[in-house]
């Protein structure tokens, strides 16, 4: 006995019958005596339905109607699961991310996690309600909806577990648990029952995508255990952790990014400090950049290339035009028909990579 949060994904929720079959797992565990505090995403596609929807009428929306657009996925999944929990006959509450308690900062479609207030959540806990919160949003200080990035709903499970110290933390998805590689592409790949916070960061931050990276480092920092484990199969998952039992294996897993555009400026003039400014301007623009090759100089000119997410190319690339030594005619180049594959070894580095 004690406080559960379960998170459940999209293919999870995806329709009528798999809410039904979160709605029993949820109660199973209610019924045993715990306190239980679900995390939903959005049915299926349906945030990517969303952007498509935005696209057909502007593709430059800003991202702040993006997120009021986007964060309505997740409310639909809160109302439908809390109705199938009600047709169970037991009690239960929705509550958006800003009535769950979560402030964020501003940076839309990227925000993070300033705060979980966790008093409604302790009030409707308290009157023995089963608490379902919607994933992905908070509120800003403008009091503006706001969502946490593709994936985010981890994030915000793992948030709440830490505020409210909870005993558990299960992520449950549409495979059984972690595994060397995306089971879905790589046939032979081993599940495995153990693996640790560092290995896992690694992974979901080279592109797998059954844990959000930012989950991880919360989960990491707080020392909160997380289950990754299957919504279909009831079978025991991965536990991601401090400190995890060794298999036998060099290569701890390998993943494959395709979300990724490589920009290439060619012909830069070398003087000291340029690529300190250009790193910087991409950071005043909140573009995360991943890979980072530099050519030896040659004639007094560089080049520069840098990965970034597929999404983020056309801001870098405004970004880089607006800069003084960034002439006109200098070509830049943005190639993304690239793939970053990347190894994680138990006790190696990592040596991730792209390729064309
Ligand atoms: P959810 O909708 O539940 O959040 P996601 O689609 O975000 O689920 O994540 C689950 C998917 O992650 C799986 O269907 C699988 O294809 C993919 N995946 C990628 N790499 C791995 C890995 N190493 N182990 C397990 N799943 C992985
Ligand atoms: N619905 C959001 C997404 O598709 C958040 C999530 O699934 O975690 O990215
Ligand atoms: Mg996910």
């Amino acid at each position: 006995m004690g406080l559960i949060v379960q998170k459940f994904g999209g293919s999870s929720v995806a329709n009528a019958e798999r809410v039904m079959n979160v709605a029993k797992i949820v109660t199973d565990t209610y019924k045993q005596g715990n306190d239980v505090v679900v995390v939903v995403s959005a049915q299926g596609d349906t945030t990517d339905d969303l952007i498509a929807k935005a696209k057909e009428i502007n593709t430059n929306a800003t991202k702040r109607e993006m997120d009021m657009l986007l964060a309505s996925g997740e409310q639909i999944s809160i109302a439908l699961l809390a109705m199938a929990i009600q047709s169970l006959g037991f009690p239960v509450i929705s509550l958006l991310g800003w009535q769950a308690g979560f402030s964020t900062n501003s940076v839309y479609s990227a925000a993070r996690i300033k705060k979980v207030n966790t008093d409604r959540l302790k009030m409707e806990l308290g009157n023995k309600k089963i608490v379902v919160v919607a994933g992905f949003q908070g509120l800003n200080d403008k009091e503006d909806i706001t969502t946490l990035g593709r994936g985010g709903s981890d994030t915000s499970a793992v948030a709440i577990a830490c505020a409210l110290q909870a005993d558990k933390c299960q992520i449950f998805t549409d495979v059984d648990g972690v595994y060397t590689a995306d089971p879905r592409k790589v046939k032979n790949a081993k599940k495995l029952s153990e693996i640790t916070y560092d290995e896992m960061l690694e992974l979901a931050t080279l592109g797998a995508q059954v844990l959000n990276n930012r989950s991880v480092e919360m989960a990491k920092k707080y020392n909160i255990a997380l289950e990754v484990i299957s919504s279909l199969n009831p079978i025991p998952g991965t536990i991601v952790k401090e400190v995890a039992k060794m298999e036998k294996m060099l290569v701890r897993g390998v993943t494959k990014d395709t979300d990724v555009a490589r920009i290439s400026i060619v012909g830069l003039t070398d003087v000291p400090g340029i690529a300190f400014k250009i790193f910087s301007k991409l950071a005043a623009n909140n573009i995360n950049v991943d890979i980072i090759l530099q050519s030896v100089g040659r004639n007094n000119t560089k080049d520069i290339a840098f990965t970034v997410s597929k999404d983020n190319a056309p801001v870098a690339i405004e970004a880089l035009r607006a800069l003084p030594f960034v002439d006109e005619d200098l070509p830049i180049e943005c190639d993304t028909d690239v793939a970053k594959v990347s190894v994680v070894g138990a006790g190696m580095e990592t040596h991730p990579g792209t390729a064309s």
